[in-house]
This record gives structure tokens, C-alpha cells and sequence, in this order.
């Protein structure tokens, strides 16, 4: 069986303990790797690494720095079909869309490529006479990533390239479920010329993430993935005197106005809701629809469409999605889907009774779509994180702003229409942290910074982009006089400007 071993100072570590997990390949049910779980005493190790080469690091210049990144985004590329199997063999979703998370990930290596001129920072002469003031962003020191199942790629790399480019260095303790493509991420990053200890990845569960947050030596943590694991992160990490940006669960509604392209909008939500079997945090689970007959109509073209949907292993021909991550998420998503049948939605389209001959002991669930579903039905108010949408019918625009703005996470949202005044008003007062204009998946770009409001994000600060440098950064402000030949004298007002 396939050992999977923690990273730490340039080098593969067994660890000190002997608790292992099982990573399965979701597409066939079996196991296929066993993961190292970390012990305090790993994290110990992991962060003694990352600290030991902070000194060294932060005192590389920003553009030798940047220079590693490139070499890595190189490699990147030409590791592609490398990665994009692992991450399919451990997740399960199918190969272009592994491929398309690299993608992601990769632009964040890209923007933190620009280093030295993110850390530039602002210069005023004579602030007062003879004194100049000028800006520095320093590094943290050792930071810390946690990450979730559904992105074992992108989401560490919305993390790390920035954190590495501004000076940090960095232990990322990445989801215990799909745990090789850290790994390889690893790997490369050492043959792109990253010192050792500047990388390291811890494996496990609570443990490990507990040794983190409570370790002093780590400046700052960067987590991602459900709600209250978030609210717990950013509790006890703050508690801890730690920077935190935590990022949870989302439940993105998508409002569908009687003036859309009804064909288009149909099929942004084929896409949105089904993607990646709905595992996504921008994936959209609630249609909102503005009028009966726009329910009608959508309902009518979707039905066909999620009927049709093609299940299948990632990795074999081009299925429309694969299975889901674990069969005990698997069976937590079919109990959504029997809970809402119990709390009187419509089952448009019945997705429990899939089975592949092919792959009988895959993870797999079919598509299913609800229709009349309601804000008090549990569907509606809890994140399912399956191929599972729900179709709410509103009477008017008010309504379905009104609605969006209830709902206790606030991530991405949508609006498909024509008229450029509901899409204005839509976007100004919706209360969600990534806006769609007849686009159903708003991830901003690794230039802007993707974040949800509400209880989609805890912490000031979005990830990558602006808010990605000034997380990894602490601002400083030099006020500085050089002798003219005029002795200051001493003064014991507060200083003003001369
Ligand atoms: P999760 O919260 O179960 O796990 C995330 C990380 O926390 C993992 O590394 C895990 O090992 C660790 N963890 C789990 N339980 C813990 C505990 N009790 N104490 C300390 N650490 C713990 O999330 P998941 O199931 O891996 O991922 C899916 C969730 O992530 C969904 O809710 C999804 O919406 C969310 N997500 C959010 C975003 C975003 O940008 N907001 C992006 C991707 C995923």
C-alpha cells in the first residue's frame, strides 16, 4: 500500500506516531494510499523548519524570490498531467476540471510572480522640513495554510505563493482526504530552487491543526473549508494572538430575473450546480426564480438537462461529473436529498438511484433538482455540497434580493437578466463577497482577492490578490531626518509639521 508522508525541511518524514488515514480513490471505493497523521511533535519539527529558514528567507530580495516562483510556475506546466491525475485519483473530479483548478492555482503563482513590485511601497519627501517618510511591507515570519478536500490544488495556492513571495515561510496542513498533490507541489517547489524548510506540509486531522494554532512561533494562519471549523480556527487563532483568515461554507443563490436568456441561464446552472458534483464553494445550489412562469420555464429546460447528465470515473472519456469524495458524504448528501422529499419539496429529478456497472463500488450519487423549495425547509438553509439544486420561487426582484440577504452566508451570488438597473441594484445591495452578472461563478482573479461576507469569511482579509500581500504583510513607516547642519532641538510637544 502507498505510503503518504509528511514534507519537512526539503525532505519526506515518516513522522513520529503511527495514526494513519485512509485516502480512497472515490471512483472505485478502494483504498489506495495510507496518510501520515501528524503527532505535536511533526508540527514541532514542521514549524522548527519554517523557522529556522525565515531569517535567511526574508532577507532574499523580493525579485529572487519572485525568480524561485517562475521556475515553479515552469514546472507547473510541465507537470500538468502529473497533477491534474492525482488530484482526479484522490477527489474524483474529472481530469479537465483537475486541470482547470491548476489553472486557477497556477495565476496565483503568476501574480505572486510580480514580488517586487507588490512590496513596493510609498515614499513622501518632506513630511516635514528636512524629513522624509517612507513604507515597508515585512514579512510575518512562520504562517500557517489549512485546507480543504475539494481544491487539494488551488486552495493551498491561493495560499503559499503569496505568503513565499512576501518573505514568510510557510507549514501547510492540507486536507487529510486527497493528500498527494501537496506533496507534489512540494517536490516541485524544492526543484525550483526553494531553500529547504522555506515549504513544508504537515498531514492530519484536528491534532495537527490544533499544534498549529496554539504553537507561538506561527504568525498567521490561512484556513479554508466548512463554517464552523472556520469560527473555530478563527476563535482559538486569535485567541492565540494569531493573524486569521478563515474562510467557510457558502450556499450561492443564483436569481434568475422573466427578462434572461432563460437558454443561457439554464445552462450556467447546469454547469454551476453539477460541476465538480457540486463540491464547490462557488458552486451555485439555489435557483431563484423571479415568477411563475420563469420557474416554469427554467424548470422545464433544466429537467431534460440534469437528466442527462454523464457520471462516470474521472478519469475515463469525458463524464459530465464523477462521484463524490467519501461514501459517508456521499450518504450525507442522499440524506438531504430523502429530507427534502420528507419536508415537501418537488423531486424533479431523482439522482439516488444511479448505478454504474462499471464502477459499482464508486462513490457516485445522479443529479437531482427540487423544485418549490422553501427558506424553512433544511435544503434550502444548510450547505448539501452535492449534485443537489434547489429551485425557490419568488414573486419580484425585492423578494429575491430580500432573500439572497437573509441567508447567513454570504459567498458568491448571481443575477441573469437583461436590464442593466436590476443588475446594478442587484449588485450594490446584495450582501455576498463575489458577484456574478450573468455569470454564474464569480471567482475573482489571482489580481483581485476572493472572498465571502457574512459567515462565508471570518477575518478582515480576503485571500491572493491586494489582500493576499497585506495578510502575509506588516506595514511599517520609516519617518526619517539626516543631518543638515541645523541641530534639532528637543521638543516636548507633540511633533506637527514645521
Ligand atoms: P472541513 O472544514 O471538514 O476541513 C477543512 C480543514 O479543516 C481540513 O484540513 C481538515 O483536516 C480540518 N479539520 C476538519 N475538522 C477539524 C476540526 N474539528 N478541528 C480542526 N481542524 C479540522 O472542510 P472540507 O469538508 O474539507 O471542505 C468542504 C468545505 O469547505 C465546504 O463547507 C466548502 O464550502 C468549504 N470551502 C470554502 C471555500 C471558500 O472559499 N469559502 C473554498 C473551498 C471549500
Amino acid at each position: 500500500m502507498k505510503r503518504i508522508d509528511h514534507f519537512i525541511n526539503g525532505q519526506a518524514s515518516p513522522g513520529s506516531g503511527d495514526r494513519r488515514g485512509d485516502v480512497f480513490n472515490p471512483a472505485t471505493g478502494q483504498v489506495q494510499a495510507h496518510v501520515a497523521l501528524a503527532s505535536p511533535a511533526d508540527v514541532d519539527a514542521a514549524v522548527s523548519a519554517a523557522q529556522a529558514a525565515f531569517p535567511a528567507w526574508a532577507a532574499t530580495t523580493p525579485l529572487s524570490r519572485a525568480r524561485v516562483l517562475f521556475k515553479f510556475k515552469e514546472l507547473l506546466e510541465r507537470h500538468a498531467d502529473e497533477i491534474a491525475a492525482c488530484i482526479t485519483a484522490e477527489h474524483g473530479k474529472v481530469l479537465a476540471d483537475a486541470r482547470g483548478e491548476l489553472t486557477r492555482g497556477l495565476e496565483v503563482v503568476e501574480f505572486a510572480c510580480g514580488a517586487p513590485h507588490l512590496l513596493k511601497g510609498e515614499h513622501s519627501m518632506n513630511v516635514g522640513r528636512d524629513v522624509d517618510a517612507y513604507t515597508e511591507y515585512a514579512p510575518l515570519g512562520v504562517v500557517a495554510g489549512i485546507t480543504p478536500f475539494n481544491f487539494p490544488c488551488m486552495v493551498p495556492m491561493w495560499m503559499f505563493p503569496v505568503a513565499l513571495a512576501c518573505g514568510n515561510t510557510f507549514v501547510l496542513k492540507p486536507s487529510e482526504r486527497d493528500p498527494g498533490t501537496p506533496m507534489l507541489l512540494a517536490r516541485l517547489l524544492r526543484e525550483a530552487g526553494l531553500p529547504d524548510g522555506v515549504f513544508n506540509v504537515v498531514h492530519g486531522d484536528k491534532v495537527a491543526v490544533d499544534a498549529l494554532l496554539d504553537d507561538p512561533r506561527v504568525q498567521a494562519v490561512s484556513f479554508v473549508g466548512s463554517t464552523p471549523i472556520a469560527e473555530y480556527i478563527y476563535a482559538r487563532g486569535s485567541a492565540n494572538g494569531k493573524r486569521v483568515q478563515a474562510l467557510g461554507g457558502a450556499k450561492n443563490h443564483m436569481v434568475v430575473l422573466p427578462d434572461a436568456d432563460l437558454d443561457g441561464a439554464a445552462n450556467a446552472l447546469l454547469g454551476a450546480g453539477y460541476g465538480s458534483a457540486g463540491e464547490r464553494c462557488m458552486a451555485i445550489s439555489v435557483a431563484v426564480c423571479v415568477g411563475a412562469a420563469t420557474a416554469d420555464a427554467l424548470v422545464a429546460r433544466l429537467k431534460p438537462m440534469v437528466e442527462a447528465l454523464v457520471v462516470g470515473p474521472g478519469d475515463q472519456g469525458a463524464p459530465d461529473m464523477g462521484p463524490l469524495v467519501t461514501a459517508a458524504h456521499r450518504d450525507k448528501v442522499r440524506g438531504y436529498v430523502d429530507a427534502g422529499l420528507a419536508e415537501g419539496a418537488t423531486l424533479v429529478v431523482d439522482g439516488r438511484g444511479l448505478h454504474l456497472a462499471a464502477a459499482p463500488d464508486g462513490f457516485f450519487l445522479g443529479g437531482c433538482l427540487f423544485d418549490h423549495v422553501t427558506p424553512a425547509m433544511r435544503i434550502y438553509r444548510e450547505e448539501i455540497f452535492g449534485p443537489v439544486l434547489c429551485v425557490v420561487r419568488v414573486p419580484d426582484f425585492e423578494a429575491a434580493l430580500a432573500l439572497v440577504n437573509a441567508h447567513e452566508y454570504g459567498n458568491g451570488t448571481a443575477v441573469f437578466t437583461r436590464d442593466g438597473d436590476a443588475a446594478r441594484q442587484f449588485a450594490h445591495r446584495v450582501q455576498a463577497g463575489m458577484v456574478g452578472i450573468n455569470v454564474p461563478i464569480p471567482v475573482p482573479m489571482a489580481f483581485h482577492s476572493f472572498g465571502g461576507w457574512k459567515r462565508s469569511l471570518f477575518g478582515p482579509l480576503h485571500v491572493h490578490g491586494p489582500d493576499g500581500v497585506r495578510f502575509y504583510t506588516r506595514l511599517k513607516t520609516v519617518t526619517a531626518r539626516w543631518p543638515t547642519g541645523v541641530r534639532a532641538q528637543a521638543e516636548f510637544t507633540m511633533p506637527t509639521m514645521k
